[in-house]
């Protein structure tokens, strides 16, 4: 199915690109770094929601362990500071040291390389998309693994995770969207949660909590469902996976448009 162009897909954790002048901050050695590299990038996203060169993606080329773009930039807004994982993380998902101490100038060097630009292409594409058409959704797209990390805020150790989880914003996701979404989905066979075990989405900061016209919802696959836990590669139904999760985003899309212009 096709998307209306007034759709951005965010994709921010799938790259496991850490630049060369970035490498020498981190604590740990080669292996180490790519353990916590599999087990917090969000693999094959751009794979599993990018269907055609028509589709209009923003998408961090480095890795969420150089700098995150999904966070906030000024730390004392970002909840997950607090655990050392803003912007720039000091800690790996099990809250062991990753980094030695930056410096002011060596963190604002990372958030203007890499944070920015990135925030610049997003803020550029929602105001394409205003102007164009009048309206903007952002498709923040995610994935997670099925055994929760110890980073995590939201502790559902003892209960099954969903197999898709749909994240949404107060101001920025209607929830007549949130509804197609969650049915799409459920119509695939997938059991579906709603912001857990992750929540909010990616709204660009532009308009963050100033333009409803700007809409956003989050879309986590559990990594259950399209890859496997111990060697981190695609398993054989991938592809049915990923034309699921096209059909679904693009039919909650489609059903979502087709009500307003009732
Ligand atoms: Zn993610």
């Amino acid at each position: 199915m096709k998307y209306p162009d007034a759709v951005v897909f965010h994709v921010p954790h799938d790259s496991t690109l850490v630049p060369q002048g970035a490498r020498g901050q981190f604590l740990l050695n080669d292996e180490s770094l790519t353990a916590e590299m599999n087990l917090m990038t969000d693999h094959f996203t751009h794979d599993l929601f990018v269907h055609s060169q028509q589709q209009v993606v923003v998408r961090s080329p480095v890795s969420r362990l150089v700098v995150d773009v999904e966070r906030f930039e000024d730390d004392t807004l970002e909840a997950m500071a607090k655990r050392g994982m803003g912007v720039v993380y000091t800690v790996t998902s099990s809250l062991n040291p990753l980094r030695r101490r930056l410096t002011d100038a060596e963190k604002c060097e990372l958030i203007e390389k890499y944070y920015r630009p990135h925030h610049v292409a997003l803020d550029l594409a929602a105001a394409q998309s205003l102007t164009c058409y009048g309206h903007c959704l952002i498709v923040d797209c995610h994935s997670f693994p099925n055994e929760p990390l110890p980073y995590e805020l939201y502790d559902d150790a003892l209960g099954d995770r969903p197999d898709i989880c749909i994240g949404t914003d107060d101001f920025h996701t209607p929830v007549k969207l949130m509804n197609e979404f969650v049915k799409a989905f459920t119509r695939m066979g997938w059991r579906v949660g709603v912001n857990t075990p992750f929540s909010g989405a990616m709204v660009p900061n532009k308009f963050y909590r100033k333009d409803p016209r700007v809409m956003a919802i989050m879309v986590e696959v559990n990594r259950g469902l399209y890859m496997s836990s111990t060697n981190y590669q695609k398993i054989g139904c991938f592809g049915a996976v990923r034309r699921k999760i096209n059909d679904a985003c693009a039919e909650a899309v489609d059903e979502y448009r087709r009500a307003n212009a009732r």
